[in-house]
Parts: C-alpha cells; sequence; structure tokens
C-alpha cells in the first residue's frame, strides 16, 4: 500500500529534528500547516448538470516569506497529500535560498475528462474560493501536475478582475505575453539537468553517453529528457501512466517527443521495446529520474534498482524505508527539494520581473538559474560530508536550519 506522504514528510521532519538537535518548540511549530482551507467547486458541466468537485490550499509556514506551491489537478489528490508538498515547498525555498514559504493546492479532478469550457469554470471557480489565501505578497500558486500555463492565465485573470487591475505577481508559470519569464517552462527540467550533470561529475562518472532512465514526461520529464540529451547522456528508458519504452542503445528524444504530441502518451512509441513503470524503475541504467508522482520507489522494490544515481525531479518519489535500503545498497540519491527546485527558482524570478515590470532574457534567466542549483547542490553536499548524512537528510537539515532561524528571529505572535 502506498505510505501516506503527509507521513513520509512529517517522518523526514522528524529525522532531521533529531540529527540536528532542532528546538522542540520550534519543531512543534513546523509539524502542523499554518493554514488549510478545503473547498467546494461546483461547476456547470456540458450536460446541464451541476457537479461538485473538492478543492484545497494549505499554507505551511511563511516565516520566510510569502508562501509559494503549485495547484495540483488530479483524481488522487486528498487533504494529506496537499499538506506533505506544502511543507516540502517551505524546505526546498529555504535549500535554495530563496525568500518563500511554502504552499500547495489541489483539486480532486481528472483534467482530461473536462471539456475546455468545464476546466476554465472549474479554475476560476476553485481561484475564487482561494481568494482569501492567494495574492502576491501572501501566497503565489504555479503550475503542478495536471495544470499548465493556460490554467495560470486564468487565475490571474480572475484574481485581476475582482481587484479591478491587472495583477501579474499573483501566479508564476505563466505564459510569456501576460507576464510570465523566459524560460520559466523547461526550468524545474533544466534544474534537474544541472544536479544531474554536477552528480555525475561529483561521482567521476562519465556525463557523455551515461545511460538515463525517465519516469514520467510531462512538464517535467518531457523537457529533462531533451536537455539531458543535448549534454550527451544517452536516454535508455521512459514511461508514463499509460506505460513505457525500453532501448539499451538509446532512445530519439526528437521522436519521443513527436509521438508524445501525436498521441498525448509515450506509450507505444516504435524506438524501442514496451515496459511498465515497475520495468522501468528496475532497468539497468546510470541515472534514475522519476518525474511523475509521489510513493513510486517503496520498500517493496527498492532492493530492484538498478541504477547508481536516482535524481528525484518529481516530489516525494521515495518513500523513508526505500531511502534506507538505497543507502544500505549504496545508491546516492539526490532529493526532490533540491533537485526539482529549478521550477521554483525561475518561478521567483518570474515574480520579481513582474513586480518590478521588468523582464529579463532567457540567457539571463538561464545563468541565474544554474548558479543557484550549483550553489544549493554545493552546500548540500557540503553539509552531507560533513556531517555523514544522507543528501536527502542534508538537504531538509539546511532548509530546517533556515526556516528555523527565521521564525526564532521573528519570535512567537503574540
Ligand atoms: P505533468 O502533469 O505535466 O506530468 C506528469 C507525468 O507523469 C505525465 O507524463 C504522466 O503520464 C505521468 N504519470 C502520472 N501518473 C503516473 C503513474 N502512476 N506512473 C507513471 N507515470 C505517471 O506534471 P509535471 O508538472 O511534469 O510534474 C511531475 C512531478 O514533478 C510532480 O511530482 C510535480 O510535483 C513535480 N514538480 C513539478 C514542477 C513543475 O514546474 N511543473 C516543479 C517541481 C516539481
Amino acid at each position: 500500500m502506498k505510505q501516506n506522504p503527509w507521513h513520509q514528510a512529517l517522518e523526514q521532519l522528524d529525522q532531521a529534528a533529531r540529527i540536528m538537535n532542532l528546538d522542540p518548540s520550534v519543531h512543534e511549530v513546523l509539524r502542523f500547516p499554518k493554514r488549510t482551507l478545503e473547498v467546494a467547486v461546483p461547476v456547470r458541466m456540458e450536460d446541464g448538470n451541476v457537479k461538485n468537485f473538492t478543492g484545497y490550499r494549505v499554507h505551511h509556514n511563511t516565516s520566510r516569506g510569502p508562501s509559494k506551491g503549485g495547484i495540483r489537478y488530479h483524481p488522487d489528490v486528498h487533504l494529506d497529500e496537499v499538506k506533505a508538498l506544502a511543507m516540502w515547498m517551505t524546505w526546498k525555498c529555504a535549500v535554495v535560498s530563496i525568500p518563500y514559504g511554502g504552499a500547495k493546492g489541489g483539486v480532486v479532478v481528472e483534467p482530461k475528462e473536462l471539456s475546455l469550457n468545464e476546466l476554465e469554470h472549474l479554475t476560476r471557480r476553485y481561484a475564487s474560493e482561494i481568494l482569501p489565501l492567494i495574492g502576491p505578497e501572501r501566497d503565489i500558486p504555479a503550475p503542478d501536475v495536471g495544470t499548465d500555463e493556460q490554467i495560470m492565465a486564468w487565475i490571474m485573470d480572475t484574481y485581476s478582475m475582482n481587484h479591478g487591475y491587472s495583477v501579474p505577481g499573483v501566479v508564476t508559470g505563466k505564459p510569456l505575453s501576460i507576464g510570465g519569464s523566459a524560460g520559466r517552462a523547461q526550468s524545474t527540467a533544466r534544474g534537474v539537468m544541472y544536479v544531474t550533470v554536477a552528480t555525475l561529475k561529483h561521482l567521476a562518472m562519465p556525463v557523455d553517453e551515461a545511460r538515463i532512465a525517465v519516469q514520467g514526461f510531462g512538464k517535467v520529464g518531457g523537457p529533462a529528457v531533451e536537455l539531458l540529451a543535448e549534454q550527451g547522456c544517452r536516454i535508455i528508458g521512459v514511461s508514463d501512466h499509460l506505460g513505457g519504452v525500453h532501448n539499451p542503445r538509446g532512445l530519439s528524444p526528437v521522436g519521443l517527443a513527436a509521438h508524445h504530441a501525436e498521441t498525448g502518451t509515450i506509450a507505444g512509441f516504435e524506438g524501442g521495446v514496451p515496459i511498465t513503470n515497475e520495468e522501468l524503475l528496475a532497468l539497468d541504467c546510470d541515472v534514475l529520474i522519476p518525474a511523475a508522482i509521489e510513493g513510486q520507489i517503496t520498500e517493496a522494490n527498492a532492493d530492484r534498482v538498478q541504477a547508481r544515481v536516482i535524481v528525484e525531479a518529481a516530489n516525494g518519489p521515495t518513500t523513508p524505508a526505500a531511502d534506507e535500503i538505497l543507502h544500505d545498497r549504496g545508491i546516492q540519491v539526490v532529493p526532490d527539494i533540491l533537485a526539482n527546485a529549478g521550477g521554483v527558482a525561475v518561478s521567483y524570478f518570474e515574480w520579481v520581473q513582474d513586480l518590478q515590470a521588468y523582464f529579463w532574457s532567457e540567457h539571463e534567466v538561464n545563468a541565474r538559474l544554474r548558479r543557484v542549483m550549483e550553489e544549493s547542490y554545493i552546500a548540500v553536499l557540503d553539509l552531507a560530508e560533513d556531517r555523514k548524512v544522507t543528501m536527502r537528510q542534508a538537504a531538509t537539515i539546511l532548509g530546517v536550519s533556515r526556516v528555523a532561524e527565521a521564525h526564532t528571529t521573528r519570535g512567537l505572535f503574540p
């Protein structure tokens, strides 16, 4: 059975707190989300009937700044998942030193089953219901699983209509035409690429021809395949929710993208043999990149992983029990709160550009992103080596200690 992600997140926090001797009164505060909102989202469907969807928005912590986090549209969304994702956002923003707290939102819905009209109405109603929690100084949503830049545009418009003027800084991951940032669409994947290359170099493994397997071919997995192939890596396996494909000699990134654009999935791509998601996770490769959803590498399959390195592009893909098995087997795990932080880093750049109404070139965005990722990677690696802990423990300790410092400096209200 899949582990509850909130329990997973708490276990990671508790473990870091033990190792770092965290002040128990700060630990107590960090174990609870600051605010949790559940909303009803009624939508008139194309057949004339009204259907209700349940939505959430959670702020985990705002000690370091306004909260930041994506919005997920997925049938399996539940409150504990949103709480876990919000907590991970708090640590992630702190790990890459950007002045945000952590938040997350979600709606229990399969967006692929809605018409465009239904999707717009659902989004605008959900945005209206969470309006008291969001705003450029308060909480800034972004895309996540099942949401995209069009959905961000509708949220930005709904918020702006309520205020009577355009407020581009209320969401990130927007289209360029309404205040989006150059480089945002590929930023998470680009960050994953930078830390993958840094890890290979650190382990003295050649980047050229490094054999990579990627689970998930969405906004993160798709561009990750393209960017890693550009670095000379060999993509030997890819999968999505409908299945996967394997070719030890390498899959064509261009062919995969074209097949996905045409069919909406990489299943059925003819450049290799069909495999299941379980088989993808156990492929003989150098780097495994889970880029789909949480709870994929568990105690049930961790002993079958053959990769030397796991770079977590998805949030929470590895359970704590699996972490232990991977550690004992000498498999390096580059944790989500470091590996996929490129998205929130460029979201921060987008927000800064919106607030100043002054926009940067893609080259400038990518150069700044690279610096953030490489410096954060070194900070986590140094701490891991110093304290003799795993990269996940080091990243969590770094994130928690920065949040704890801000919390303690501000003091407990009232
Ligand atoms: P997406 O909706 O664009 O793509 C998700 C991909 O995962 C799709 O290819 C889908 O087919 C696949 N998938 C879904 N369920 C699956 C399953 N059970 N087995 C195998 N594949 C499955 O989402 P995304 O934005 O690419 O996000 C992917 C992951 O990256 C999530 O964990 C998300 O939280 C994380 N993330 C995303 C961003 C971002 O900027 N979009 C930033 C940081 C982290």
